[in-house]
């Protein structure tokens, strides 16, 4: 299918898929723009381009970058079509343009499946007005963090990816986490023919609710390892078993191939660019902006996934100004913003938040591809030297590309003061990831004097992280225990306990796996059996 196109009418950052290939849409009008194929290529230029379900499947590419589709396309719905629109209608208008392999049949059959009764509330993500700011709401899925947003479709993406690539094999999941994307990838997968999922976690990196939460998992098909080691030591060993060619080929024999549920899946990419788009046209249909009024957006930001969707929405057409993109004390990406080099050479910090603990953004990846004007080799040698030598340095150029983004850090202090001022204003109770960017945002309004209406992404709930909350609310629960904790937050918050938090009070243990951070691999052959 053919469509006339007005190409600088829209947004020049959109580049647009057009026969010629031509990128620079000024000065270019009603140009013919035609459904074609999105292909996935790797950021460091190794491979192929791919179809979508095969990117899906694949997870990482084989050179060790992150696929990327070969165009950003333009929203080809009006804001006013998206505001009449439900979370499923929104997701299959957004997840076509990049799954063009998928048939609408398939895909509309994937987003039936995964934004159903497993959420808590009929508009899957609810926005909630507090103070000077809408807080988009993603912790309404079965583990109460935004990770369920794509990981409730992942799967299904998946096994139909597997079915349309006439793929035999079991796929095995393999995922490190900090926490949040463990569980809800094992809630995800648990039980899904055909599949296998591992899960690495920090040991001692995650909160008391977060590991009980994935070590009462059920389903034979599920595995559940705590490392000694942070999260990237984690996060290093599972890229360095998908870049383990013996390995892979072992496990190819005994019919089983490695798959990644990390945000670096472009499965993971692709849905959360959805929940922007229809946050904004909840807005619009509540009559809090005008069509096309630009809003800013706030993200509490750790690996780069979730304001990397943010970043494509943009690009797509969504009226975005300012990406804020927030950081706990792990700053790396603050002071990427201000300085243009990047770092990872710094002391690793337990806070408060430790799904942002991270020191090395993955997604980030993506987005410097991207300033790179999509020169694959750029990227590659910028990411050598962060291999290397755990450090790089844009250019002038690529860093002016940047100008949209506005990085920012809270303390664990400012953190903590954040839950407990809007709590004692308003009512409204933050989790600390959230109060992280609610913080930052405080700052950015006085620093700037920018008024613009601004959502505010909220991915978790404050029944996630109890003590921390609780502590920053009402101090002295020092013998209480969590799930005591949760009675007494729901009692000030006025919010019933999540079935999520309640129903892991009795569940038994079923994992306690414990290994070094070198021994990953073995883990995954005993538990394979290969
Ligand atoms: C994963 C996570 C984040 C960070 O998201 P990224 O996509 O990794 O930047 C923030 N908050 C919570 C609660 C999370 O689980």
């Amino acid at each position: 299918m053919c469509k006339m196109v007005d190409h600088c009418g829209g947004n020049c950052f959109v580049l647009y898929y057009t026969t010629d290939r031509n990128d620079n849409c000024c000065g270019k009008r009603n140009e013919r723009v035609c459904d074609m194929e999105i292909l996935y290529k790797s950021t460091r230029g190794g491979g192929a381009a791919i179809t979508a379900s095969k990117a899906v499947l694949q997870g990482l590419a084989e050179d060790g970058g992150l696929f990327v589709p070969d165009a950003i396309l333009p929203l080809d719905k009006t804001l006013d079509e998206f505001a009449a629109m439900s979370y499923q209608e929104t997701a299959y208008e957004v997840m076509k343009l990049y799954l063009t392999d998928y048939t609408e049949e398939e895909l509309k059959s994937c987003i039936a499946r995964a934004y159903d009764s497993k959420f808590d509330t009929e508009t899957i993500a609810p926005l909630v007005e507090a103070q000077d700011a809408f807080y988009l709401e993603l912790f309404h899925g079965a583990t109460i963090a935004f990770k369920d947003m794509a990981l409730s479709i992942l799967p299904h993406l998946m096994t139909t990816a597997a079915r349309k690539n006439q793929i035999t094999n079991d796929i095995v999941i393999l995922t490190a986490t900090s926490g949040d994307t463990g569980k809800a990838a094992l809630a995800g997968f648990a039980d899904v023919e055909g599949t296998k999922i591992i899960v690495f976690y920090p040991k001692n990196g995650v909160s008391p609710i977060q590991e009980r939460q994935m070590v009462t998992q059920k389903g034979d098909n599920t595995f559940v390892v705590g490392i000694r080691g942070n999260f990237d030591d984690a996060q290093t060993g599972v890229k360095q078993i998908f870049s383990d060619a013996a390995l892979k080929e072992r496990l190819r024999q005994a019919g089983f191939q490695f798959s990644s549920a990390n945000s670096i899946n472009i499965g993971r990419l692709v849905p959360q660019i959805v929940y922007y788009v229809y946050s904004y046209a909840a807005l619009l249909r509540e009559g809090k902006i005008s069509s096309g009024e630009k809003i800013n957006v706030v993200v509490p930001t750790g690996n780069f996934g979730n304001i990397l969707a943010a970043y494509y929405a943009k690009n797509m057409g969504l009226p975005i100004a300012k990406l804020i993109c927030a950081s706990n004390e792990n700053k790396v990406l603050f002071d990427f913003f201000r300085s243009g080099t990047y770092d990872r050479n710094r002391d690793f910090v337990l806070t408060s938040s430790p799904s942002m603990d991270i020191l090395i953004s993955s997604n980030l990846e993506r987005l410097i591809y991207q300033i790179a004007g999509k020169d694959a080799q750029v990227n590659a040698s910028l990411m050598r030297q962060l291999g290397e030598t755990g450090r790089y340095t844009i250019t002038d150029t690529m860093k002016k590309e940047l100008e949209s983004f506005y990085g920012g850090y809270a303390s664990e202090e400012e953190t903590a003061r954040r839950i407990r001022t809007l709590y004692k204003d308003t009512g409204y109770v933050l989790d600390t990831h959230t109060a992280v960017a609610s913080a930052v945002y405080e700052r950015y309004r006085k620093e700037t004097g920018d008024e613009r209406k601004t959502v505010i992404v909220s991915t978790a709930s404050p029944f996630k992280f109890t003590r921390s909350v609780m502590d920053a609310i009402l101090p002295g629960h020092d013998n209480a225990d969590d799930f005591a904790l949760a009675d007494a937050l729901s009692g000030i918050a006025n919010r019933a306990v999540p079935a999520a938090v309640a129903e892991i009070r009795s569940a038994p243990v079923l994992h306690n796996n414990v290994c070094g951070k070198d021994e990953m691999a073995e883990c995954v052959c005993r538990f394979l059996n290969v």
